[in-house]
C-alpha cells in the first residue's frame, strides 16, 4: 500500500521580522507534516511564533526561507491572485474576534464565501441556512453581528467557515473571547464538522483545554517545536 502523503508539509520554516534595529526570530527551523483529518493543536504560550506560524501555513506572509506545501502546491510561491484563488478553493479561516461583516446578517455573512465561488443566490441561501441550522441558529438568520452574543457570533464564523467544506480550516484562538461554556459547545462543533468531512484542522491557542480536542499537538517555544504529541483518534 502506498503511504498517504500529508496534506501540509512544512520544510525548515524561518521566519525574521525586522523591527527598528531589531531582528526577531519568530520562527526559527520548523519542519513538520499534517495528515488529512488530522485536528493539529499549535500550542504555545504568548509570542512562542504560533500566529507567525498560522500566516505562513495558510500563505497570509511570506517565509525569510524555508517552503510550506499544500497538497504538492508551494503556497509562498503563489501569485497574489492565484493565492486568492487557492484559498477560496481549499482553505477556511476562523477567528478569535470573529471578523463578520458588520453590515450583514448572520445569513448573509454565512452565504458570502459561496459567492465568492460563483453559486447563485437561491443556493447560496439554501445552504447557507441548511449550516446555520446545524450550528443552532435558525431563529437567527436576520440578525446582525451587533445583536448577537459572542457565541452566536463565533457560530456564523464557524458556518462561515465550513460551508465550502475546504480541505483544511485554520483557527486563530477562535475561543479567545469566549466563557467556558460556550468555548465547550463552539469547540464540539468544529470537531463534529471536521470529523464529517474527513477535514484537517489547525487550531492555535495558548489555553491547555483546548488540547482535548486535538489528534495531536504541537508545541511551540520561542519559534521552535518543543514538543509534538500524537493522540490515537477515539
Ligand atoms: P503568538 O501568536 O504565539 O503569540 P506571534 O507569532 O504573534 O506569537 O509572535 C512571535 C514573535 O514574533 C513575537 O516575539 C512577536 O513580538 C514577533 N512578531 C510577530 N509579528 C511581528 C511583526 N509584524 N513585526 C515584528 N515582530 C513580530
Ligand atoms: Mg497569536
Amino acid at each position: 500500500m502506498n503511504k498517504p502523503t500529508p496534506i501540509i508539509r512544512v520544510k525548515n520554516l524561518r521566519k525574521e521580522y525586522v523591527a527598528g534595529e531589531d531582528v526577531v526570530v519568530a520562527l526559527k527551523d520548523v519542519s513538520f507534516d499534517v495528515m488529512q483529518g488530522e485536528i493539529c493543536c499549535i500550542f504555545g504560550t504568548s509570542g512562542s511564533g504560533k500566529s507567525t506560524l498560522l500566516n505562513q501555513l495558510a500563505g497570509l506572509e511570506n517565509p525569510t526561507s524555508g517552503e510550506v506545501l499544500i497538497g504538492n502546491i508551494p503556497v509562498s510561491k503563489l501569485s497574489e491572485h492565484d493565492l486568492a484563488i487557492f484559498r477560496q478553493r481549499y482553505l477556511g479561516f476562523i477567528f478569535q474576534s470573529y471578523n463578520l461583516m458588520q453590515t450583514m446578517t448572520a445569513l448573509e455573512n454565512t452565504a458570502l464565501p459561496l459567492m465568492f465561488k460563483g453559486v447563485n443566490k437561491k443556493e447560496r441561501e439554501a445552504r447557507a441556512k441548511d449550516i446555520l441550522k446545524t450550528v443552532g441558529l435558525s431563529h437567527r438568520l436576520n440578525h446582525y453581528p451587533n445583536q448577537m452574543s459572542g457565541g452566536q457570533q463565533q457560530r456564523v464564523g464557524i458556518a462561515r467557515a465550513f460551508i465550502t467544506k475546504p480541505k483544511i480550516v485554520f483557527a486563530d484562538e477562535p475561543t479567545g473571547n469566549l466563557d467556558t461554556k460556550t468555548t465547550v459547545e463552539v469547540m464540539e462543533m468544529i470537531k463534529d464538522f471536521a470529523r464529517k468531512y474527513d477535514q484537517t484542522i489547525i487550531l492555535v491557542t495558548h489555553e491547555p483545554d483546548l488540547a482535548q480536542y486535538a489528534t495531536r499537538v504541537i508545541t511551540l517555544a520561542d519559534g521552535e517545536i518543543i514538543s509534538d504529541i500524537k493522540k490515537e483518534r477515539e
